[in-house]
């Protein structure tokens, strides 16, 4: 099976992350790829053994829990629901 990075989204090492979420790890050549977290903002790292070849691929977009409007310590509102 064959990789093919279409124009979907790759990151290079030192590249910010855009957004949080997980991130697919695309190593070259020894290592199968893997996922991670990473924190938006987050400058992605080299790998200690491909460096800066190593690419990152946004797979799932994720917020932290307390940055959700569900989570949020509303002042007044006590996020109460009727249904
Ligand atoms: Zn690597």
């Amino acid at each position: 099976m064959q990789v093919t990075a279409m124009a979907e989204h790759v990151f290079k090492p030192g590249e910010k992350a855009p957004q949080a979420g997980i991130y697919k790890v695309l190593h070259y050549q020894h290592r199968l790829y893997h996922e991670v977290t990473v924190l938006a903002g987050q400058s992605l790292p080299s790998c200690r053994r491909c460096g800066k070849d190593v690419r990152f691929q946004l797979v799932s977009a994720a917020s932290p829990v307390e940055d959700d409007a569900d989570f949020q310590q509303a002042p007044g509102e006590g996020g109460k629901q009727s249904t």
